[in-house]
C-alpha cells in the first residue's frame, strides 16, 4: 500500500494541527480518474501515466474549513472488479465518500447505485456522499449530462458537482464540501464524533466538552450568516457545481 502525505507536505504535515479527522473512500469504476483527481488535491498537478491502483492506495490532506482545519484521510480504491473484497474492507468507519464516474462515459456512471448501495451498507450509517462527474476537459465528448447526473445525486441524498483532474478545475470541491458538510452536521447535532463508528475524530486543536453545550459553534463559516437554523445545509444539499472560493488551502 502506497502512502503520501500532503497539504503542507512531509514533517510540516505531521506536526499540523487540526480539530477533526474524517475518514473519507474515494470509489468508482476504474479509468474514471480517481487517482488522478486525488493525486491533483496533494501534488497540485496533473498525474501523468497514472498506473492501474492496486487495492487500496493512502493520503491524507489537511483542509482548512472556516476556521477549522480538517485532516482528511483518504482511501483511493481500485475499481476493478478483481479487487472489490480487498477495497471493500476499507469502506467500514468511513464518514464521506468520493463516487466518482466519467463524464465522457456512461458505462461509468450507470453501476453508480451499486456502488453507493455497497457505500451506504458498509460505512458509516450517515456517510456523506459527492458524486463527481470528472474529465470535465473533455466536455465535446460528453456522455453524461449536468443536468441527469445532478437529478441522480439529488434523488439519492449525495451532492454533486464536477471535475477535471487534468485542468485542476474543481478538485479541491469535493473534498471541501464534504468536509463541510459534515461539520455542520456536527454542528446541527445529527452527527456525533463521539459515537462509535461514525469515522470522525476530535484532533488535538478541539476543545471537547462533556454535555449539551459540548458541540462548537462552525456558525461563522456558514455563508450568509446560515447558522444552526439558517439555509446552509440546505443550501448544501443543493448540487454545487463551482469550487468554493478559497474555502480550502
Ligand atoms: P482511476 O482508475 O479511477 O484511478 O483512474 P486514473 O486516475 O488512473 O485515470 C485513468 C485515466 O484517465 C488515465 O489515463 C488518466 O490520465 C485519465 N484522466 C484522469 N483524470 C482525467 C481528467 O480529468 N481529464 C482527462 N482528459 N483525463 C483524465
Ligand atoms: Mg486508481
Amino acid at each position: 500500500m502506497e502512502q503520501q502525505d500532503g497539504g503542507g507536505g512531509g514533517a510540516y504535515e505531521l506536526a499540523q494541527a487540526y480539530d477533526f479527522l474524517l475518514k473519507m473512500i474515494i470509489i468508482g469504476e476504474s479509468g474514471t480518474g480517481k487517482s488522478c483527481l486525488l493525486h491533483h488535491l496533494i501534488h497540485n498537478q496533473y498525474k501523468e501515466n497514472a498506473a492501474h491502483t492496486i487495492g487500496v492506495e493512502f493520503s491524507s490532506r489537511v483542509l482548512k474549513v472556516g476556521n477549522k482545519n480538517v485532516k482528511m484521510q483518504l482511501w483511493d480504491t481500485a475499481g476493478q472488479e478483481r479487487f472489490r473484497s480487498v477495497t471493500r474492507s476499507y469502506y467500514r468507519g468511513a464518514s464521506a465518500c468520493l463516487l466518482v464516474y466519467d463524464i465522457t462515459k456512461r458505462s461509468s456512471f450507470e453501476p453508480l447505485a451499486r456502488w453507493l448501495a455497497d457505500a451506504r451498507a458498509l460505512a458509516s450509517p450517515d456517510l456523506v456522499v459527492v458524486v463527481v462527474g470528472n474529465k470535465l476537459d473533455r466536455e465535446e465528448e460528453r456522455e453524461v449530462g449536468y443536468v441527469e447526473a445532478s437529478r441522480w445525486a439529488g434523488e439519492h441524498d449525495a451532492l454533486f458537482l464536477e471535475t477535471s483532474s487534468l485542468t485542476g478545475e474543481n478538485v479541491e470541491a469535493p473534498f471541501a464540501l464534504a468536509a463541510k458538510s459534515i461539520l455542520m452536521a456536527i454542528e446541527s447535532g445529527r452527527l456525533d464524533p463521539e459515537k462509535a463508528g461514525s469515522g470522525i475524530s476530535y484532533g488535538d486543536r478541539s476543545l471537547r466538552r462533556v454535555g449539551s453545550g459540548s458541540r462548537f459553534s462552525f456558525s461563522e463559516m456558514l455563508p450568509n450568516g446560515a447558522g444552526r437554523n439558517g439555509g446552509g445545509l440546505v443550501q448544501l444539499r443543493q448540487n454545487v457545481k463551482h469550487s468554493f472560493d478559497g474555502c480550502c488551502s
